[in-house]
């Protein structure tokens, strides 16, 4: 590959990928700083929080291998829960890891996912909702028509926000690994049973709705899956950015940051059991809430590294500042117009557009 094509292949992800995350993320930081110093800060660091995510993806560096592949080889990822892009990263990882397991796991079991909800509440209430939707779900899984046909599951919180009425909505996305006769067996659970278990579980009878879907995989005819928008609905973001990031409205962006911020601090957002856990932990899968947001394919070998691209965050754009090859280091002017070798003084021409 020729070498500004490589540039334009990197450039292209930065533009498609990062910039406008970045961009988008000074709407985060710029509230977390207004929390702070309006001394909004009960138990929650703000200002650490704002600089976390102010200084998020400063930098980027990305390896090309012989083989031409661009891979995103370090970077400074803040991993707070709200970031859009430490968000986005982390979808990438959940989307990853799950079909991973899925893969590992379709010839010998089949795939339910549920939503399991409950009825929207205000901020004041939405902390000890979020408590017992976990209880009830821990108790939903001990009942014994659920815990013979649950053979694993994940389970992913999902929190909506819903600006006209200001109330949340907190619910779980779950899927489920049944048995191969599951649907065909003396234990097949209706949506009934399941609306019945769940009401059971929270002790509210005003629940009317759980949705069950049967998720399609056959090998001979893989055309007709439905795996892989599944494991997206379950890999969806916790919250949404765009659910607390209102460009229009600073006070209402403070008030629901404010809440998120505080309903999901120490709070498990995924959580993985029975045969999901047991291939998680086969492959070695890191957390995908605390693990390293870099590498978000699973994949580790992509050929040798031949070059290293160190871009940095400056006015808006992710500039390059400098190439690094085994033998040769390539850097650019102050102004990012052009690059020149750092022994030779040689500049490459035509590269920086
Ligand atoms: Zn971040």
């Amino acid at each position: 590959m020729e070498f500004s094509e490589s540039l334009k292949t990197i450039d292209l992800e930065l533009q498609n990928d990062f910039r406008e995350r970045k961009l988008y993320s000074r709407y985060l930081h710029q509230s977390y700083n207004r929390l702070h110093k309006k001394s909004m800060s009960i138990g929650i660091d703000f200002e650490k929080k704002h600089n976390n995510v102010k200084s998020c993806a400063g930098f980027l560096d990305f390896s090309k291998t012989n083989t031409d592949a661009f891979k995103l080889k370090r970077a400074n990822f803040c991993k707070d829960k709200l970031c859009p892009m430490c968000a986005w990263r982390r979808s990438k990882k959940i989307y990853s890891q799950v079909h991973t397991v899925v893969d590992y796991l379709k010839n010998d079991y089949q795939f339910i996912m549920l939503t399991l909800t409950v009825r929207n509440v205000t901020a004041p209430f939405l902390s000890d909702t979020l408590d017992k939707l976990n209880k009830s779900f821990a108790k939903m899984l001990k009942y014994k028509a659920f815990s013979r046909i649950c053979k694993g599951y994940l389970k992913c919180l999902e929190i909506t926000y819903n600006r006209e009425h200001d109330t949340y909505h907190p619910h779980f996305h779950v899927l489920i690994a049944v048995d191969k006769d599951y649907f065909r067996s003396d234990y097949y659970l209706h949506q009934s049973d399941y609306l019945a278990m769940w009401q059971k579980a929270t002790k509210d009878k005003s629940i009317t709705q759980v949705d069950v879907r049967k998720i399609h995989y056959n090998p001979n005819r893989p055309e007709l899956s439905n795996i892989s928008s599944a494991v997206a609905e379950v890999a969806k973001y916790s919250v949404k950015p765009s659910d607390y990031i209102f460009t229009d409205n600073k006070i209402l962006t403070d008030s629901v940051v404010y809440t998120f911020s505080s309903v999901l601090l120490n709070r498990r957002l995924v959580s993985w059991g029975g045969c999901f856990a047991d291939v998680r932990k086969f492959f070695g899968l890191d957390d995908v809430v605390d693990g390293d947001l870099l590498h978000t394919d699973n994949q580790l070998a992509y050929g040798e590294v031949v070059a290293i691209y160190h871009y940095r965050w400056s006015h808006g754009k992710y500039k390059l500042y400098a190439i690094d090859y085994p033998q040769r280091i390539i850097l650019s002017d102050p102004d990012n117009n052009f690059l020149f070798d750092a022994d030779t003084g040689e500049v490459l021409e035509g590269v920086i557009t």
